[in-house]
């Protein structure tokens, strides 16, 4: 036992955790056995919606809160899942009395509001394809991605309709319908009411035959690394849903659940839709954004147990120099997870301090649909580690021969790409459009992740960077996480980027884009302090030579810290996609 683990044993809990031994768990885990935790469409198929909703709406849990809404300025609203039941019923049939057909693609633009949420399933009811979008993106990404999508449908409200859509309408000549979530009234013949639509439409809606290879969700991804790519996803990726919401999340009957991501990127359907509801689990939306005191307030006044969010939110709660534990009554809380990015050690041993609970570091992408390797409730945290594969999960670090193989690097502790064998539920089934960059991401059975990790003697995976993000300096190879974390150590750094910039004597220079919290300024001073901190840190091989301040690192809107557009201002390179860039 290293000093800086963090152990718990089972008398801590609040709630006994669904998993306690994981050798034992993953040993014994099989995915037939969680086809068997399924309900089923009476015709034999299977359908997130009928699973998500419905069946709960069948049962004991009819009268359950599945949505918990709180809105932008303290509205809050709450939806049973039959009220779900009924209300997505009739979104189906909106669908279908519109004529959209099967696995056309209906895409959503809006905030959070319940409107979004029923939508989604009563989509997935009409068996068409939900392809999110996220409600900050201006009309040229949001142009780009429905066009590559092939838009039949638009949801959106009346401000983002205005603003957003009628500039690009004239080259959308596919799209059929925009319906207005917010419009009380028809404005044209295409361009529709959601209530009054609703208001014309039955509350009973049979879902049809369903494949669970029929495809569910087209996700655009997040754009760090280059061109967002459309990511497809079939009704039984769910299985993963199910698995990790239940090992990860650790989802029992009576929580109430908090995922803060927005439904524009996989996280926020993956897990702020589809995981809590699959198993009959009340889910929280919150319609505001980020703010401190707000998120600490709904912590406590909706007794959250279990809270999913990401570093970027972890690390500006950071910043603020509070005792939130003394301020809020946060004794529900149970369990907090964190996807996304890196989590610096730093982080998790700061909820420890500041919450009473470590945070739990999670890795996926996109492509896997759903979280792949974990800190589980139950298990020994490492911090700066992202934990061990889930059940049904065969992670593995490979090396890329020239030759188009790859090998298994079975040597802890050496760095290698990280990969996953294919045949678990969620991996995706293509790249939209693009066949040919589908089939460069397997080599044999092997999907091929583009990230670096290493696996440590007792199979923790430690990730290092994004394979395009890795520094080549004097001969060594660094990842710019393990800079970043040695950082953030340090009082005054807020947040740090770290990027390679091409150097004639050494390959690549390590130089890191550092904020401030608040307190501190930027100086000549702090400059040579942090670089003499990096080196004591981390020697002089790998420590930043270069710090440069800046008030804000640039940021995907999902919170990443784009390292790549840090590259480009600083060669003066153009600076590619920006369709994801923060404002
Ligand atoms: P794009 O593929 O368009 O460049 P993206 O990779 O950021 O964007 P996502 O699929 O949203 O799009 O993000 C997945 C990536 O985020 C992972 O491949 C990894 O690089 C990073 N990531 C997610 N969770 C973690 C984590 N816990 N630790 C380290 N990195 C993480
Ligand atoms: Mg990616």
């Amino acid at each position: 036992m290293n000093e800086k683990w963090i152990e718990k044993k089972v008398d801590e809990f609040l709630v006994t955790p669904n998993l306690l031994e994981y050798d034992d768990a993953y040993k014994k885990f099989t995915w037939e056995n969680v086809a068997s935790e399924f309900d089923g469409l009476p015709s034999g198929g299977l359908n997130i919606a009928h699973e998500a909703i419905d069946r709960h709406a069948n049962g004991v849990s009819a009268g359950k809160t599945a949505l918990l809404w709180l809105g932008q300025n303290g509205e809050r609203k709450a939806y049973s899942f039959a009220d779900m039941k009924i209300e997505t019923a009739k979104f189906a049939n909106v669908l279908k009395t519109l004529g959209i057909l099967k696995g056309e693609r209906v895409f959503t633009l809006s905030s959070r509001i319940p409107e979004l949420y029923i939508s989604v399933i009563g989509i997935l009811k009409n068996q068409n394809v939900v392809c999110p979008l996220f409600s900050q993106f201006g009309p040229e990404p949001i142009l780009q991605r429905m066009q590559r999508g092939d838009a039949k449908v638009l949801l959106t409200t009346k401000k983002l309709y205005d603003k957003k859509v009628i500039p690009i309408l004239d080259e959308l000549p596919e799209l059929r319908f925009v319906i207005l979530l917010d419009g009380d009234e028809h404005y044209s013949k295409n361009v529709l009411s959601f209530s009054r639509l609703m208001n014309e439409a039955s509350g009973t809606f049979e879902i049809p035959y369903t494949d669970p290879e029929d495809m569910s969700i087209l996700h655009f991804t997040s754009g760090t690394t280059g061109m967002p790519k459309g990511v497809v996803h079939v009704h039984k990726a769910m299985y993963t849903h199910w698995m990790s919401g239940k090992y990860v999340l650790d989802l029992h009957f009576d929580d109430n659940y908090w995922c803060t991501a927005d439904p524009g990127w996989v996280t926020g359907t993956s897990y702020g839709i589809i995981t809590p509801w699959i198993h009959g689990v009340t889910n929280i939306v919150d319609e505001g954004e980020f703010d401190a005191a707000r998120w600490y307030k709904t912590l406590q006044d909706e007794k959250v147990s279990v809270w999913y969010t990401a570093p970027t939110a972890i690390r500006r709660l950071m910043r603020i120099d509070s005792e939130p534990t003394k301020e809020y009554d946060l004794s529900h809380l149970r369990l907090i997870q964190s996807v996304g990015e890196p989590l610096n050690p730093e982080a998790v041993v700061w909820g420890e301090q500041k919450l009473n609970l470590p945070i739990h570091d999670n890795w996926w992408q996109t492509e896997t649909g759903g979280i792949m390797i974990a800190n589980l409730i139950s298990q020994t945290i490492r911090p700066g580690s992202m934990g061990r594969p889930l059940p049904g999960i065969e992670a593995g670090i490979v090396h890329q021969n020239d030759d188009g193989t790859v090998t298994e690097v079975t040597e802890p502790n050496k760095e290698g790409d990280l990969a996953l064998k294919v045949g678990f539920p969620s991996l995706f089934r293509a790249y939209l459009h693009n066949k040919e960059k589908y089939d460069k991401s397997f080599v044999g059975d092997w999907y091929i992740s583009g990230d670096l990790a290493y696996k440590d003697e007792d199979g923790y995976y430690w990730f290092v960077g994004r394979a395009d993000d890795i520094i080549k300096t004097s001969g060594h190879m660094v990842g710019p996480f393990e800079v970043e974390s040695a950082l953030m150590e340090h009082p005054a750094v807020a947040e740090a980027g770290v990027i390679g910039k091409p150097d004639e004597m050494i390959g690549q220079l390590v130089k890191a884009f550092v904020s401030l919290k608040a307190g501190y300024e930027p100086s000549e001073e702090l400059k040579h302090e942090l670089i003499g901190f990096g080196r004591k840190k981390l020697g002089s091989a790998v420590a930043p030579k270069e710090i440069e301040f800046q008030e804000n690192l640039p940021k995907t809107r999902s919170g990443k810290i784009m390292r790549r557009l840090l590259k480009a201002r600083e060669m003066g390179l153009p600076e590619g996609d920006t369709s994801t860039l923060e404002d």
